[in-house]
């Protein structure tokens, strides 16, 4: 594809956010962050030159590789995968704008003890796991709240902005609907809560319907 084609290729997925973001409201704003995992740091380049500034990563060891071979462009970088606690030093040597996936207590206790002794704060989203699936990380919806609160109190340095959640792994379109209507639920009983980081490739426009207002979109902004 060229530069031209693949511009003409983005357009069409812009009006696709577009027009779900409308039929939310005039005033609901999504913010787009392209996953570029499956993608080459040559790859984000296009897609930069196209206007995308935010960019994302689930392995922290990928993440670093691309903000460094990319540092001369003003990228945002987020990390939307599952944290271990051996990586967290090297995520915060990065200093991202945003961590999607903070998908327990003990991972906000160990990550609370690393950014004080760094001296460092750290924006991160709640990860929930709505559709409560064995293979997906994150809070159950039943106990979201109460350890949102928890973290807020007990880990002043990590600055809890709202939540996360994958979408159910399933071809009914309702489970999947249902599963960001939980999600979306937590997110407006939380106090201060400003982001509801929900929808992939696949489901992004039924998420931003049941209120996303950030989608994570890996293959279809890469055209994989
Ligand atoms: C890979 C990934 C995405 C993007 O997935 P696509 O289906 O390619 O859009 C979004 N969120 C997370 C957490 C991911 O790991």
């Amino acid at each position: 594809m060229t530069q031209e084609e693949y511009k003409i290729y983005i357009d069409d997925v812009l009006r696709r956010v577009e027009s779900a973001r409308l039929r939310v409201s005039d005033y609901h704003i999504v913010k787009i962050i392209a996953i570029s995992k499956y993608s080459t740091s040559a790859e984000i380049e296009k897609l930069y030159a196209i206007g995308q500034r935010a960019f994302g990563e689930n392995k922290v060891q990928d993440l670093k590789a691309k903000a460094n071979e990319l540092e001369e462009l003003p990228l945002e970088w987020h990390f939307v995968g599952n944290l271990q606690k051996n990586k967290i030093n090297n995520l915060l040597d990065i200093n991202p704008t945003l961590f999607h996936s903070l998908d327990s207590i003990e991972l906000a206790y160990e990550l609370q003890k690393k950014l004080k002794a760094k001296e460092m704060t750290l924006d991160a989203l709640m990860q929930i796991n709505s559709a409560k699936e064995d293979s997906k990380h994150g809070f159950m919806p039943e106990v979201a709240v109460e350890a949102y609160e928890k973290i807020k109190k007990e880990c002043p340095n990590i600055n809890l902005k709202g939540v996360m959640s994958i979408g159910a792994h399933s071809q009914d379109k309702n489970i999947i609907k249902k599963s960001f209507e939980t999600t979306f639920d937590i997110y407006k009983s939380l106090d201060g809560a400003s982001i509801c980081s929900m929808g992939m490739s696949g489901d992004f426009e039924l998420a931003i319907e049941c209120g996303s207002n950030m989608i994570r979109l890996g293959s279809i902004m890469f055209n994989k």
